[in-house]
């Protein structure tokens, strides 16, 4: 595990020092990356930049009770238990969903056992169910006489219906929007079209996952309505993960206004591999039957709960992870592990009887899996009081090994904040990065000036699961969760009795 983590930190350090540009604004730590002591002599440390502003170092007390938290959250399977009653027993948590508002009870009701001063924030909720999902090959070269071919897909979340006994057309193949537009509307009219763009498996195995999938999301959430402009009838996207184990991935998908709604789902990769094989051939014809429904928007809520600083209870730290999850699986790692690396942070301060000197604000947002919609709605709720919320976390890439946390702040928040990485530093999670894209729930809060955080988790196994029927609570290792609380605990407190507020 330490070869990949080691080269991404030299790699990095190389890239900035040549000056590349361009390609690399596509990767998430761009920036500095603070490395664990024991490499403070490594040819890696020499090319990292130097370090802004001085040193900061926190009072004995302070230091004392942030090694008390991270152990104490290291030793306690408290955070598997909240996990395991999400997964097992409200399972999968679809926006607008009855299981989505059973976690808002469940969870809101955990923190008041907790003893805090709990609130739900109303969300509309969007209410989209699946419905039947099928299709088959009716038409293709070297068919066997009376034989069709099952495709295995899902539809994507937001997608309208197909015609009830479903649709039927030939599949044009694309790799790109770029593709799909010089074909045009004489090509494309009355067909299927695949975005057949592949998850780049190479560069998740190196540690880049996430900028895998931003890479070829936009197939996802805009390929109906690109495809649509040019006259398709039905959209359908190669599968935004690892295609190992003929696993569709599910994930939202939104209409453009300049276009008609068509029918859209994801196919797996060897799917979408078969058909594009096929079509070299010669023509391939897909029957289609997908009867999802969108229903009126859901009273859901974000459910909020405060921690009483004790000398600045005006000023906000957030911990947040999100509540709402796809209904393919049971919501482990995307995002019951964040929830539950929230209530442990909870359980831990109180168990520990410490007292921020912020408010330490919990926050489970509710559908973020269609748009981001709790986190929007609380930053355009709580608008007028951004400037007290000093910091926001959110946990939302799963409970993989973490190798620290990273900061979307001005870069002279790192220095305030390297004694916390001292401590991580002993469960291996002493890193330091600096990223532009932060978690969904906690971005308005970015971009009204609010330093945010993220945990950096190893996320080389992450896009197996990640939207699919296989993300389920056996893919959580107990204590790698544990160690993602612990960060999530120690980084909230030390922010939340800082001497000074992290600049902004
Ligand atoms: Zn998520």
């Amino acid at each position: 595990m330490g070869t990949p983590i080691l080269s991404r930190t030299c790699w990095f350090s190389g890239a900035r020092a040549v000056g590349t540009v361009g390609w690399i604004k596509n990767f998430r730590k761009l920036a500095v990356v603070s490395i664990a002591l024991a490499m403070a002599n490594s040819p890696a440390a020499a090319r990292q930049e130097p370090r802004e502003g001085t040193p900061v170092t926190y009072s004995p007390e302070l230091l004392l009770e942030l090694k008390q938290i991270q152990q104490a959250a290291l030793g306690s399977d408290y955070a598997l238990r909240q996990l395991a009653v999400l997964t097992n027993k409200i399972g999968p948590r679809l926006s607008g969903s009855a299981q989505a508002q059973s976690a808002v009870e469940y969870v809101a009701g955990e923190l008041r056992r907790l003893r805090l001063d709990v609130r739900l924030e109303r969300v509309l909720a969007p209410h989209w169910v699946r419905g039947e999902e099928k299709a088959e090959l009716v038409k293709f070269p070297g068919q066997v006489s009376g034989i069709t071919q099952k495709i295995v897909l899902t539809t994507l979340g937001g997608s309208v219906a197909t015609p009830p006994n479903g649709l039927t057309g030939e599949i044009v193949s694309v790799g790109s929007f770029e593709e799909l537009n010089a074909l045009g509307r004489a090509r494309i009219e009355g067909k299927i079209v695949l975005f057949n763009c592949p998850f780049d498996q190479k560069m998740a195995a190196q540690g880049f996952g996430r900028e895998a999938y931003r890479q070829i999301v936009p197939y996802r959430t805009g390929g109906a309505s690109a495809a649509a402009r040019q006259g398709a009838v039905a959209a359908l996207v190669r599968s935004a993960g690892d295609s190992d184990y003929r696993l569709p991935h599910a994930g939202f998908m939104r209409y453009s206004t300049d276009a008609p709604q068509i029918p859209a789902a994801a196919l797996t990769g060897e799917d979408a591999e078969l058909i594009e094989g096929l079509s070299k051939e010669g023509p391939v014809r897909l029957h289609l039957t997908l009867t999802p429904q969108t229903l009126p928007d859901a009273e859901s809520y974000n459910v909020v709960a405060d921690l009483k600083g004790s000398e600045h209870p005006e000023q906000i730290v957030i911990v947040s992870g999100h509540l709402d999850s796809w209904d393919l699986g049971t919501g482990a790692i995307d995002d019951g592990a964040g929830v539950a690396m929230v209530l442990q942070t909870v359980r831990v301060l109180r168990d520990l009887n410490l007292h921020p000197k912020r408010t330490i604000r919990v926050i489970a947002w509710m559908s973020e899996e269609f748009g981001g919609i709790g986190g929007k709605a609380y930053a355009r709720d709580h608008k007028g009081e951004a400037s007290n919320h000093v910091a926001a976390i959110e946990s939302d890439h799963g409970a993989g090994h973490p190798l620290g946390f990273s900061i979307k702040a001005k870069q002279t928040v790192r220095p305030i904040l390297d004694p916390v990485s001292r401590v991580l530093q002993s469960s291996g999670a002493g890193l330091i990065g600096f990223t532009e894209d932060i978690e969904t729930d906690i971005s308005p809060l970015a971009d009204a000036g609010v330093p945010c955080f993220g945990l950096w988790q190893d996320d080389r196994t992450y896009f197996n699961y990640h939207h699919t029927a296989a993300d389920t609570l056996d893919k959580v290792v107990p204590e790698e969760l544990a160690k993602n609380a612990a960060i999530m605990a120690t980084l909230a407190y030390a922010l939340a009795n800082l001497a000074q507020p992290p600049p902004r």
